[in-house]
């Protein structure tokens, strides 16, 4: 089916790429947050080990000044070696427990990281597949792919390295200053006066970093798409010669990125600078004012020693805690693209009764049916044909009269706005989806082959085939002989990593496909490029085979498919103006004659 990225649509369920730009984005909330927790729920287990690990190596880490201080006033002033020796052994025993841990909690908080990207690439995969056909109309490729790569990573750290920062570093933070609140309480009330400025500032900090993070991520999608598109238009853009463009369109996204990137760099840098400085000015009021406790007798050298490497660890960790959260803001910022996705809902439901609908035999009608893309333009105005079982019907009309979308109705990739589609006198509205699907085969323009075998190419028709299965398609679908002659048979690979096919040899796999699916009813749109003779005539009689006793919708092209077809609807601006067989309407001397005349390749194939 045709591929349509017109401009993008309000519809239900979406807003379009520019709309969410310039939307102001709705607060992170603590229901976000709560979002992000269920995650990692699963892996509570591991996040606790990590948990434990983490406690024992922050609680090992506040030893090491308490000792430096006794060191001081035990030691060197009293000059006792063995208390020396025991203080190294302990070090060194303490550092080994320290290495245990951290390594412990290192990996497990690694493990649920990456475990909990993993999940969440899947569910927004199955959500994405669950979507309907009009969201891949109104997002562009690149732009989901971010969301997919991207997002994903951001939200990782949040759930996991800063969950479990922010709780190391609470609990050294809390131990160093209980310590120190032991030593000097005079001297600690110097350090809290710092405590609301730091906060205050990381505030303002966090929440003018998060900004930009959505900036970044949003600018990343734009260039991602370019990327995409010239990627996947190769040969577009280098037939019109326009490598040095799209150089131009890729960098100035590429710029962006980097402008943008450079202004959270600027803001991070700024506020790590800031709160060293904040740090390191009360160091030097605590040594001040210490160092004049010492002179005055009133605290040992050690004592102020073992508090000065107290507040550098206290420092570290609100330096660290600033860090946590500037992470939280930028991953907070790309879980809400990544929930937006997950929260957009499919346009095509079932109705929670549907039933599948029962095998059939292929009696296809259009009742009255209207459509519109956009609520705003008629695409289809009360559309009504049939097609009795095994009938094969041919849409004709000029380009832009309906046709491709008239076909998009059948497997319910669109509903219509008004009338019904019946499949054997159920409504296919009323019927799981699915059930419809499964009873219906496509055979598209340009047939898109996966990057897999040929042998798995055709049995996406069916997966339980078996090669006899398969190869008796293939057979059917004039393919076999080319495919034998392939140098690893049915197993070649198709695509950029495997064997090269003609248009023709991929419409031949799509119809071999086809045929394996086995289904009631056919669509095919019918390929306006013309095939060489050889090539035109076995596609040609696969079709012919392939058509047979199935009921048939084809978009035609070709006066040979039409002049066969058992009923020609003919289409304009979104109406059926006539309908007969190939002599009915010449008679009838009406569009179908005009068309007709006026070299019907040419018309109908734009
Ligand atoms: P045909 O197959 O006969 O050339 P189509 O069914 O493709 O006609 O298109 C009918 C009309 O619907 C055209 O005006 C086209 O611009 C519009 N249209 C097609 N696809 C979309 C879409 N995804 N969103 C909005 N309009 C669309």
């Amino acid at each position: 089916m045709r591929n349509r990225r017109g401009s993008p649509i309000n519809a239900n369920n979406g807003t379009s790429d520019k709309d969410e730009e310039n939307q102001p984005r709705p607060k992170i909330s603590a229901a976000s947050m709560r979002r992000l927790l269920v995650l990692v729920k699963p892996y509570w287990l591991r996040l606790v080990w990590a948990g434990i690990a983490m406690l024992v190596s922050s609680l090992s880490s506040l030893v090491f000044p308490a000792v430096t201080g006794s060191l001081i006033d035990t030691v060197f002033l009293k000059h006792d070696g063995n208390t020396l020796n025991n203080i190294a052994l302990l070090m060194a025993v303490v550092f080994l427990i320290q290495a245990i841990f951290v390594y412990i909690q290192s990996y497990m908080i690694s493990w649920a990281g990456e475990r909990v990207v993993a999940d969440l690439r899947l569910k927004l995969y199955r959500h994405t597949q669950s979507l309907s056909v009009n969201f891949f109309n109104e997002h562009r490729t690149g732009e989901l792919m971010s969301r997919f790569t991207n997002d994903v990573t951001t939200v990782q750290s949040a759930v996991t390295n800063n969950l479990i920062s922010f709780f190391q570093n609470i609990v050294t933070l809390s131990g160093a200053i209980f310590i120190i609140v032991l030593t000097d309480w005079r001297l600690t009330l110097l350090i809290l006066a710092a405590v609301p400025l730091i906060t205050i500032t990381a505030f303002l900090f966090g929440r003018w970093l998060r900004k930009i993070s959505n900036r970044v991520q949003t600018q990343i999608g734009e260039a991602t798409t370019i990327l995409e598109e010239t990627i996947s238009n190769e040969r577009t853009v280098k037939a019109f010669t326009r490598e040095d463009y799209e150089l131009k369109r890729y960098s100035s996204g590429v710029q962006e990125i980097f402008n943008i990137t450079l202004q959270s760099t600027r803001i991070r840098s700024l506020f790590s600078s800031t709160m060293v400085l904040v740090t390191f000015e009360a160091v030097v009021l605590v040594l001040w004012y210490g160092g004049r406790e010492v002179l005055a007798g009133t605290i040992s050298p050690g004592q102020l020693i073992g508090f000065l490497a107290y507040m550098g660890i206290v420092g570290g960790q609100i330096g660290s805690l600033t860090g946590v959260y500037s992470g939280f803001q930028l991953a907070l910022g790309g879980s809400q693209r990544i929930f937006e996705l997950l929260d957009t809902v499919p346009q095509v439901v079932d109705m929670s009764d549907a039933l599948p609908l029962p095998p059939v035999r292929g009696d296809l009608r259009f009742e009255n049916v209207s459509f519109s893309y956009n609520d705003e333009t008629q695409v289809l105005d009360n559309v009504s044909f049939r097609a009795a079982p095994g009938e094969v019907v041919a849409l004709v009309g000029p380009s832009g009269a309906g046709k491709t979308t008239t076909i998009s109705l059948i497997p319910r990739f669109y509903d219509p706005t008004a009338g019904r589609i019946t499949l054997d006198g159920y409504d296919i509205k009323t019927v799981q989806s699915r059930s419809v699907r499964e009873q219906i085969g496509v055979v598209p323009q340009e047939p898109v082959l996966f990057g897999m075998s040929i042998q798995d190419n055709i049995l996406y028709g069916r997966l339980d085939a078996t090669f006899a299965e398969v190869e008796a398609a293939a057979r059917a679908a004039n393919a076999h002989e080319f495919v034998v002659k392939l140098p690893k048979g049915y197993d070649s690979l198709v695509g950029e990593r495997g064997v090269k096919l003609s248009s023709g040899q991929r419409q031949r796999i799509a119809i071999a496909r086809a045929l394996l699916r086995d289904p009631r009813i056919l669509i095919l749109d019918e390929a306006t490029s013309a095939l060489d003779n050889e090539s035109e005539s076995l596609v040609q009689e696969a079709l012919d085979r392939l058509m047979r006793d199935r009921t048939t919708i084809v978009i035609a092209h070709r006066l040979t498919t039409i002049e066969k077809a058992d009923r020609i609807v003919v289409m304009d601006d979104g109406r059926v103006v006539e309908e007969g067989t190939h002599s009915e309407l010449l008679q009838r001397e009406g569009l179908y004659y005009r068309l007709y005349t006026r070299n019907f390749e040419q018309v109908m194939s734009v």
